[in-house]
């Protein structure tokens, strides 16, 4: 791998020519450099930069010839960024800072009089095409963002809600709290195509925050209506999803603290939903799950079974609940191997005081399967699908008497 390494230039050297190839960029650490562009093959100075600051890097950037001159104005050390410290670091980069980068860059050129022609030339119609096609990917992406953006502002989210069945009674229990984003040019879209977009962009704080604050707003409505018609149905809960992101957001906790009593709720009652899969991302979510417990949330793990040390980590810290993963009730009735694993869970999950929830539930075979194996609760379309608020407050009538 290319390392940072210095080189000195006497007073008055060439550091390099327009045109030249250029396959690295300098940053001054003592004198100063003079940049010359070319006016009708005329020589212009048109910049003097001294220490702390960096050259040469548009070569670097694009692959393209030297657009200026560079000449030690006195004696003068820098260090060589090389191509490849920069292109390990665009690799890494947001596609989106990838073109944002590019574009600037043939703008920055064409300001200078350069055209990219010569070196497009070389680019085969083949490249080209791909690199159309990534640019229209990255575009359709940024367009994503900006809807996501705006819909924020504009409350465009709703909060669907499914119903939690009780295996032994039969009665609904709780909600599962499942965002949803109704747009006027796409419909209603399903939180998998735009949470995750969420999650690499800052939104997912604000919808995190929306998320919370209307699901603690509507269990007090839950819980309120059940007063009148099910008074034995105190403990009723909603479940949150939180994403791995909102952790880290320094007022993630804050608002954890908060929020709840704005409502009049209790935090026993709002289940923290966090995927299995976060956990293989480090130590600190083990922490992070702590801290929720201790300020009085019960923590489930979603999609139980879909990580990789599913086990070994139960032993690490407690959680209160486990979602097994809807890939393994799927093949429950069929699979004599999945009803033995989902057994097996069952088992490990009741010696170590946890709840079970079977996500996915579809069938009444399916349900009567996980009963016998054990499961405390059942969720799926076979027992409610996701459902607007109204619906949620009508299907408790019903369902939980
Ligand atoms: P999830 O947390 O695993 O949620 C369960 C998903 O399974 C929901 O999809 C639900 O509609 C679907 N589902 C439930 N029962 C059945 C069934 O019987 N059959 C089938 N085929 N599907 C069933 P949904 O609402 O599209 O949500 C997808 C994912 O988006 C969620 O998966 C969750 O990871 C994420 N998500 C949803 N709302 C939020 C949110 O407010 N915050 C965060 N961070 N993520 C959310
Ligand atoms: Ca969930
Ligand atoms: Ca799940």
């Amino acid at each position: 791998m290319a390392q940072t390494s210095l080189k000195k230039f006497k007073k008055g050297e060439i550091i390099f020519k327009t045109g030249d190839e250029g396959d690295c960029a300098y940053i001054i650490d003592i004198g100063r450099v003079q940049i010359y562009g070319e006016n009708f093959g005329v020589e212009v100075p048109i910049n003097t930069l001294g220490p702390g600051e960096i050259f040469g890097e548009m070569a670097i950037l694009d692959r393209s010839g030297r657009s200026a001159s560079a000449k030690a104005l006195e004696d003068v050390q820098v260090s060589v960024v090389s191509r490849l410290q920069f292109e390990q670091r665009m690799d890494q980069a947001d596609p989106i800072v990838r073109l944002l980068v590019s574009i600037l860059l043939k703008r920055m050129r064409n300001n200078l009089g350069q055209s990219k022609d010569d070196l497009d030339s070389e680019i085969n119609e083949q490249k080209k095409i791909e690199q159309e096609q990534n640019h229209s990917k990255v575009i359709e992406k940024i367009k994503f963002e900006a809807e996501l953006f705006e819909a924020l502002a504009n409350n465009a989210f709703l909060l669907y809600f499914q119903p939690i069945i009780h295996t032994a009674t039969n009665r609904t229990v709780g909600f599962e709290a499942l965002i949803r984003w109704q747009s006027d040019s796409r419909g209603m879209v399903r939180p998998d195509l735009f949470m995750g977009v969420a999650e690499e962009t800052s939104l997912i704080t604000p919808i995190g925050k929306w998320v919370f604050e209307k699901a603690c707003e509507c269990l007090k409505q839950f819980q309120d209506h059940l007063k009148k018609i099910a008074p034995q149905a105190h403990d009723f809960f909603v479940t949150v999803n939180i994403s791995g992101k909102q952790f880290s957001d320094i007022n993630f906790f804050h608002m954890l603290e908060v929020t709840p009593a704005k409502y009049g709720v209790k935090e026993k009652n709002i289940k923290l939903e966090i995927t299995e899969k976060i956990l293989l991302e480090g130590n600190i979510f083990f922490y992070w799950i702590e801290k929720c417990r201790s300020l009085g949330f019960p923590v489930s793990l979603d999609d139980f079974g879909t990580g990789y040390s599913m086990l070994s980590y139960l032993s690490d810290f407690n959680v209160d609940n486990l979602k097994i993963d809807q890939s393994f009730i799927r093949k429950i009735e069929q699979d004599h191997k999945t009803r033995i694993i989902v057994q097996a869970i069952i088992n490990i999950a009741k010696g170590l005081d946890i709840e079970v929830v079977s996500e996915g539930v579809e069938t009444e075979k399916q349900a009567r399967i996980l009963k016998d194996l054990g499961c405390d609760y059942f969720q799926g379309y076979y027992f409610g699908r996701p459902m607007p608020f109204a619906d949620a407050i009508k299907f408790l009538d019903n369902t939980c008497l």
